[in-house]
């Protein structure tokens, strides 16, 4: 999409760390256009057509060289962020089709599941982020003659305040059971506030709630890799929970945790290399899903 004069500027929440949002679509895009692409996200790419030349590093390598930094560091994860999209669309998907139509997408980003996923009659997803980020995509969408294929309802919150009153607001129901997604989310929250984040989630969980995310360890690779972009994404990974297992069962949920690694073997992938155990120095990364036993 050519930006138009009804395209946002940039919003100042996309152009520092937020921005993440934009490489994680423009994964989505170089995935999309693989003849065996695990999943098909068209409108990643006119999120990225949508940020002026300069607007974002993160969405600048769409037009560089192979030698780009940003080459380096998507070379480590892009397969990780490929696997991901297809396991949670495929994970959130049967939770909706077993009950749960009320969904709610944690820091939500570019995520375009609520346009893309064949939901169930009945299913709102609640989609959370900051004000400008929510904007931005709504713009470019609408631009797009987008719809979503499902309730969508957006919702402006920071999750370091007292997000779950925001979600009530919006008209969330905690009564009702939910199918929670954190994506791409929980490495950059110190440990006191992945666990702050998941009693949020428990409190506001009624029986048969669902929860998925993926999560992954830190390397040298992985923060020189980041080093090379720009400093200060050294410091965006802040360890998050630690192994997944243990913690969601300590907050009352029984965990299924896949490796990364063998998700994307059964997806006909190699190991994402930053999360390949055949490699020296690589890192553990997790796909996660949970149910609520209490
Ligand atoms: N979940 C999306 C995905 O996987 O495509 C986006 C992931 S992106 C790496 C991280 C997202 O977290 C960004 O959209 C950013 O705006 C959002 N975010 C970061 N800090 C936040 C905060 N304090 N409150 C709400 N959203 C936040």
């Amino acid at each position: 999409m050519p930006r138009t004069s009804e395209t946002p500027d940039l919003p100042q929440a996309l152009t520092g760390i937020g921005g993440t949002a934009l490489g994680v679509a423009l994964l989505r895009a170089q995935e999309s256009r693989r003849p065996d692409r695990l999943f098909d996200d068209p409108f990643a790419e006119r999120f990225l057509a949508a940020v002026p030349d300069g607007g974002s590093p993160w969405a600048a390598d769409r037009t560089s060289g192979a030698s780009s930094p940003f080459t380096a560091f998507h070379r480590l994860v892009a397969d990780q962020v490929a696997v991901r999209t297809r396991f949670l669309d495929d994970a959130l998907l049967a939770a909706a089709r077993d009950g749960r139509t009320q969904v709610v997408l944690l820091a939500s980003g570019m995520d375009t599941r609520a346009y893309r996923l064949d939901w169930p009659a009945g299913t709102t997803v609640y989609e959370l982020d900051s004000a400008d980020v929510l904007t931005f995509k709504r713009t470019v969408l609408t631009e797009q003659g987008a719809a979503p294929r499902c309730r969508c309802v957006e919702v402006s919150a920071d999750l370091r305040q007292d997000w779950p009153e925001a979600l009530a607001g919006a008209g969330f129901d905690p009564g009702r059971p939910t199918a929670w997604l954190a994506e791409g989310l929980l490495y950059a929250l110190p440990s006191e506030g992945a666990d702050l984040l998941l009693e949020r989630i428990t409190a506001n969980s009624a029986p048969g709630g669902f929860l998925a995310f993926d999560h992954a360890e830190d390397t040298d690779a992985l923060r020189a890799a980041r080093a090379q972009v720009a400093p200060e994404l050294v410091a965006l990974w802040q360890g998050g929970p630690g192994e997944p297992g243990p913690w969601l069962a300590e907050h009352g949920w029984a965990p299924e945790v896949e490796d990364v690694a063998e998700a994307a073997r059964g997806f006909g992938r190699p190991a994402p290399p930053a999360f390949d155990p055949d490699r020296p120095g690589s890192a553990r990364g997790w796909l996660c899903t949970a149910r609520l036993t209490a």
